[in-house]
């Protein structure tokens, strides 16, 4: 179990950073594994008045990290020197065994960063400067990134478009223009099961994307939407195989994905395989496998059918008449394989060589499924009540960007009749690699409306109501007050702790979330029920938040994060257990880990412990961009 700290920059990894001068830095990882930590610290008087960290690692990483400067901070250097990786690793308890490398890494970039301190020290002043200067180096490698390198993007409007996905370090302007140049191959029943995979594909820039179809019904006002989301992309319907595939992506349900990976294997000859990835959806269940030889192709097809995904027409009977669940899963996949695609394209995180399979009713994730004892379990349908309860539900979701909008969208798709959107911004072309609802056209447009315009698209009996401004302690209890369950779509703290009290004081629920880089959480925060933001997280530290706009993120990461926020407040509004109630599921899609971590509610919480102090809400209203 990780320790508060540790949850904490999990929950917000902008509380890492560095110092604007900093007095030691230390690098530490393999820059290839993409685990790279760099440690920044200020020294008063010998001792250590400040550490921080970076890290576009995984998870384990961050953990490591978070530990490590709890552990170093306000020690003297000498004592810091002795802090080792065991500390580390034993301080942390929960990191399981097989990461314990993050924390060997980060206790050697704050060795290398006092080391560089204490260099500097025996020099004269003049060499001193060459310390800070490291920081703006690390600065100028990103501009230079973006403008000047050859092979990198050169056109000022393509960097404000990727701007999000540049500024990490290991995509960069050349990462996103290895991205722009891939060709890939889509293969799907139809549009409709595959419309969340082709919005991320094309608001992330996946240059050429031609699609296979067995049914192609309304694909112009489709391929001509997704044109809008993003005019860079390509894209063009076929009727086999075409030449220079980079990469093929076989999307459906078993029966469909199965007949597709058959006639491969048929036609399999001395050639190698095109790198394909199969992903399947099938209930409330799924699972994807990247395979990169004929091998590979033919025993996944093997294992799934093991394990009891349906191929034929008779065992899919009860999938078939729950819609819902196929639905659900199919948007899931969607947000997954598009950041699949890019971690191996550009060589980052761990590959999914392994099967990955997902329940989303029992909260299963697991990335070791050809050899874990997990099998496919069908659900009873529950269709009629289905229905009647989603149309009735009012469902409130504060933010119309990189959350709100997957979560709504799904929403909108599974039958939900009444959606409020709240959102004081305007579309941005920054906003385009994530924010699936808005296009090119409505640049300029008020969110709220743009978004209103593409779910009404989706649904014509759905009833969008949109609020523009600030939501602050004034208007939050009535808004709250009128709906049956809300959705954070706002990665920022102090509108966090402002909602959980709102929703906690109108006996709301509220499905909470963030997401930033390649990782994200999720949890349900139920009134009376369960604990609530300030149990997991006490003290709002909004010092720390620093910029919401400047951080990168990978643009399907926060549709990951959406899509699974949507899922919970169906599974809230049909009372389908087991929730995330009192649990904390953080996402590191490097590592295709979902880890859950429950957390208790807190006795001495000031909003829902024995003796509370807070009967009203405070006093803010949320200033930052949205993810
Ligand atoms: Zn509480």
């Amino acid at each position: 179990m990780y320790n508060n700290t540790v949850l904490d920059h999990f929950a917000n990894p902008r509380n890492v950073g560095d110092f604007p001068n900093p007095d030691g830095v230390g690098h530490s990882g393999n820059p290839i594994d993409g685990d790279t930590i760099t440690i920044y610290i200020k020294v008063d008087d010998l001792r250590l008045s400040g550490v921080r960290f970076k890290t576009f690692g995984c998870g384990a990483a961050i953990a490591a990290s978070s530990m490590l400067t709890q552990l170093a901070t306000r020690k003297t250097l000498s004592e810091a020197l002795l802090i080792t990786n065991d500390d580390v690793a034993e301080a942390l308890g929960g990191l399981p065994p097989e990461k314990l490398l993050c924390s060997n890494i980060a206790a050697d970039a704050l060795h290398d960063a006092i080391h560089n301190y204490m260099e500097a020290r025996k020099k004269d002043t003049a060499q001193k400067k060459v310390l800070p200067a490291i920081a703006v180096k690390e600065q100028e490698h990103v501009q230079n990134n973006l403008i000047e390198e050859p092979g990198s993007l050169s056109d000022p409007t393509q960097i404000k478009r990727y701007l999000r996905h540049i500024i990490m370090p290991d995509i960069g302007g050349h990462g996103q223009k290895k991205l722009l140049d891939t060709k890939i191959l889509v293969c799907a029943a139809d549009l409709n099961h595959c419309d969340f995979l082709l919005r991320y594909l094309t608001a992330l820039g996946i240059g050429h994307i031609e699609c296979y179809l067995e049914n192609d019904t309304k694909w112009e006002s489709v391929f001509d939407s997704l044109k809008d989301l993003n005019p860079d992309v390509t894209l063009g319907l076929v009727k086999e195989m075409p030449d220079n595939i980079d990469f093929n992506l076989i999307f459906g349900d078993s029966r469909f994905t199965c007949k597709i990976t058959q006639s491969l294997l048929k036609a399999a000859s001395e050639t190698s395989l095109v790198p394909t990835i199969i992903a399947v959806s099938e209930g409330w269940q799924g699972c994807f496998n990247y395979c990169d030889n004929w091998h590979a192709l033919s025993l996944f097809q093997e294992n799934i059918i093991d394990k009891g995904f349906p191929t034929s027409p008779q065992n899919r009977s009860k999938t078939e008449s729950s819609p819902l669940g196929k639905l659900l899963s199919s948007c899931f996949l969607g947000t997954l394989i598009p950041i699949e695609l890019v971690k191996i394209r550009l060589g980052l995180g761990s590959l999914q060589t392994d099967i990955f399979y997902f329940d989303l009713i029992k909260l299963i994730f697991d990335n070791q499924f050809a050899t874990s004892s997990t099998l496919y379990t069908h659900y009873d349908p529950i269709q009629n009540e289905i229905v009647a309860k989603l149309k009735e539900s009012k469902i409130l979701t504060i933010g119309a960007g990189g959350l709100g909008c997957p979560a709504n969208l799904v929403l909108a798709k599974a039958g939900v009749k009444y959606l409020t959107l709240i959102d004081f911004d305007q579309v941005e072309i920054s906003n385009l690699n994530r924010q699936i609802l808005h296009l090119t056209s409505r640049i300029g447009y008020l969110k709220v409306e743009s978004a209103k315009m593409a779910l009404e698209a989706v649904s014509p009996l759905l009833h969008v109501n949109t609020y523009t401004g600030s939501f602050s302690s004034e208007n939050a209890r009535a808004l709250v007050g009128q709906h049956d369950l809300v959705i954070d779509g706002l990665d920022n703290l102090p509108t966090r702790y402002l909602l959980n009290d709102a929703c906690y004081l109108e006996k709301k629920p509220l499905i909470e979330a963030g997401a930033l880089a390649y990782y994200g959480q999720v949890t349900d925060i139920i009134p009376d029920e369960g604990p609530c933001f300030r149990c997991l997280f006490p003290e709002a530290d909004t010092k720390t938040a620093g910029s919401c706009s400047e951080t990168g993120v990978l643009g399907p990461v926060p549709g990951v994060i959406g899509v699974l926020q949507a899922v919970e407040a169906i599974k809230q509004l049909l009372e389908i257990a087991p929730s995330l109630k009192g649990k904390l599921l953080m996402v590191d899609t490097l590592e295709s880990s979902f880890d859950l971590f429950n957390f208790k509610k807190y006795e001495d919480c000031p909003l829902c412990g024995k003796n509370p102090s807070i009967h009203k809400l405070g006093l803010f209203s949320f200033v930052c961009e949205d993810v």
